[in-house]
């Protein structure tokens, strides 16, 4: 999607810091993270968002928490074994839930203590 801010990270018209790539998915850490670890996990193909997915976008939803939770290991996060460590996993869906990119992401946040319920 020409005006799409992630289309375009995607394409490589605006800089990103990658995290992590494959055929389907692209994690870069957010510009503006909320936490010591903020990594936004996205489909190649766009979305607006979660509530744009359909049944044949099943898989490729799936692939993205896979995504997540291998870069949830590799940086040493994952509470198997050490309930100190964890992160959480977030998907806006509309401005009403705080989207502002619509292009569908997953955030993955790390790296300190998390409240509940969010704001
Ligand atoms: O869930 P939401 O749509 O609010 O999340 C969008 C996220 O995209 C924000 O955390 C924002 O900091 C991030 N962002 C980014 N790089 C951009 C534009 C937005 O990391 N160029």
């Amino acid at each position: 999607m020409a005006e799409c801010i992630f289309c375009k990270i995607l394409a490589g018209e605006i800089p990103s810091k990658k995290v992590y790539e494959d055929d389907l998915a692209y994690a870069f850490h957010d510009i503006n993270p909320v936490a010591p670890t903020h990594i936004l996990i996205i489909p190649r193909k766009h979305l607006s968002g979660i509530q744009e997915m359909t049944e044949e976008d099943r898989e490729l939803v799936g692939h993205l928490f896979w995504v997540a939770r291998k870069i949830a290991e590799d940086l040493g996060l994952s509470p198997l074994g050490d309930p100190t460590r964890g992160y959480r996993l977030v998907i806006n869906a509309g401005p009403m839930a705080g989207q502002t990119v619509f292009h569908l992401h997953l955030h993955l946040l790390g790296g300190r203590e998390m409240g509940w319920p969010p704001g």
